[in-house]
């Protein structure tokens, strides 16, 4: 059970993926990936023949998955859809993670973290205040 307020309702697999991903790939799940390019337009030969097509592989910069894209090399129309290479861990196996539940998840775990951080700053308060004093 999550110690997050607001959540319990989730499935417990899904739960568990979210409390145990990282958070970058919690961050391309709510936000879609960051795609940038590695290469560019080199032309794929398949068992020695031509295949007339160009190709652009992409990275993410923030999850590091990948994905490749193949175009026709005379109008560079897309042939096909976007192959996709996900780092380790990115896809839970038998579970769909959708984008609602990640973007609750994400906001109840910041609401948590906040309220977290005020009740430590108040509890230093006292001990920065001597430190200061002292190093006066
Ligand atoms: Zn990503």
């Amino acid at each position: 059970m999550s110690s997050l307020k607001g959540l319990n309702d989730l499935d417990p697999e899904i739960l568990d993926y979210l409390e145990n991903a990282p958070l970058e790939h919690l961050r391309c799940r709510v936000l879609g990936h960051g795609w940038d390019q590695l290469h560019e337009g080199y032309i794929v030969q398949e068992d020695g023949a031509h295949r007339g097509c160009l190709t652009q592989r992409v990275q993410c910069w923030r999850c590091l998955s990948e994905g490749l894209d193949t175009f026709d090399s005379n109008t560079l129309e897309r042939v096909g859809t976007r192959e996709y290479s996900y780092v380790d861990g990115y896809l839970q196996a038998g579970v769909e993670v959708p984008r609602q539940l990640v973007r609750r998840y994400l906001h109840a775990r910041t609401r948590t973290r906040r309220s977290a951080s005020k009740v430590r700053n108040i509890a230093t308060m006292g001990r920065n205040r001597t430190a200061r004093t002292r190093a006066a």
